[in-house]
């Protein structure tokens, strides 16, 4: 058996098209443009990147976009003071401030500054709060993504045996919330589980969200299982040539593919997925702030 490849790439674009539609019907219908604001501080060339991609992308699906680019030497009153104006500024719905920040400012007090029903990145208690009792909202952006990908492969995930392994506040935590929520059982492992092998080996569905490089082993997998690989991590790739690397997820993919029912790529599979989910969140939280009723 070989497992079906799910492609991250085509779904987010798939689904990019779906939320041009639906700015394009708030535009029309209720005269309003959704407006995402992201903030960099400083020159991390990585950060540049995303920073730029999300703002390209914003724009290419019809909403507002705003970039603000602050000197590394930005101090935390001034990065609070711009916030402020972000969270009353009407035109803008959605603010997404690209952590690393620079080590003069706390980014939990400015995590905490951004009105909740702008945070768009889900990392505010009122957000985390609204996603853990089932409130409309916001919903971390790379779980989001994600959970499409799942819904995509299954008409119900109900009664299901789900692993999470990893517990960070950005991908594991949420991700087992929404598992949860489509009443899956679920497990969540971290760096203490025991017998980590034998707990991947009952699930119908794994999700790996910890950031080591091939550690979930083909032969932990259930045969038929769906895995979706979360990690980025990048190796030696001496068959390149000299000096060259290359991306790997946190699952031995080829061993997985073997005896998996489906599972995502690294690099193709979430990655591509996680910009999509800031855009259709920004939808989300202009929708929600306007009183209407948000696109499922
Ligand atoms: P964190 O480092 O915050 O969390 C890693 C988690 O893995 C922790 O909960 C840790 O457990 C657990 N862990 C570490 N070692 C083991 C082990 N040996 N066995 C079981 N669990 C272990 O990482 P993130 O959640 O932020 O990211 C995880 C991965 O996902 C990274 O590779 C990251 O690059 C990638 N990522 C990809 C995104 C995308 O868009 N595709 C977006 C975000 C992240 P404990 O809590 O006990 O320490």
């Amino acid at each position: 058996m070989t497992a079906r490849i799910i492609d991250g790439k085509a779904f987010a674009e798939d689904l990019r098209g779906r939320i041009a539609g639906h700015v394009n019907r708030l535009k029309t219908d209720h005269q309003l443009t959704p407006g995402l604001a992201v903030v960099i501080v400083g020159h991390d060339p990585a950060s540049q990147v995303y920073v730029t991609n999300k703002a390209r992308q914003t724009a290419e699906v019809g909403m507002h976009s705003e970039k603000y680019e602050l000197p590394e030497t930005t101090s935390e009153a001034e990065l609070l003071g711009l916030i402020t104006r972000l969270n009353a500024d009407p035109k803008i719905h959605g603010i997404l401030v690209q952590l690393p920040l620079p080590a003069q400012i706390d980014p939990t007090r400015v995590i905490l500054a951004i009105a909740p029903e702008k945070d768009v990145d889900c990392f505010t208690p009122g957000s985390v709060g609204r996603l853990a009792i089932g409130l409309p909202g916001p919903v971390s952006c790379t779980p989001l993504g994600c959970l499409m990908l799942l819904r995509n492969e299954f008409e119900s995930m109900a009664g299901l045996d789900a692993v999470v392994i990893g517990r960070s506040n950005l991908v594991g935590k949420p991700m087992a919330q929404l598992l949860l929520r489509e009443n899956c059982t679920v497990t969540m492992a971290h760096s203490r589980t025991r017998d980590l092998a034998e707990v991947v080996r009952r699930a119908d569905i794994v999700v790996a969200a910890v950031g080591r490089a091939k550690m979930i082993a083909g032969e932990w997998i259930k045969p038929g299982a769906t895995v979706i690989d979360v990690g980025i991590n990048r190796i030696d790739a001496p068959e390149k040539g000299p000096g060259k690397t290359r991306l790997v997820g946190d699952v031995d993919f080829e061993g997985a593919k073997a005896v998996a029912g489906a599972i995502t790529p690294v690099p193709g599979g979430v990655g591509p997925m996680t910009i999509a989910c800031l855009l259709a969140n920004t939808v989300t939280t202009a929708s929600l702030i306007n009183g209407l009723t948000p696109p499922r």
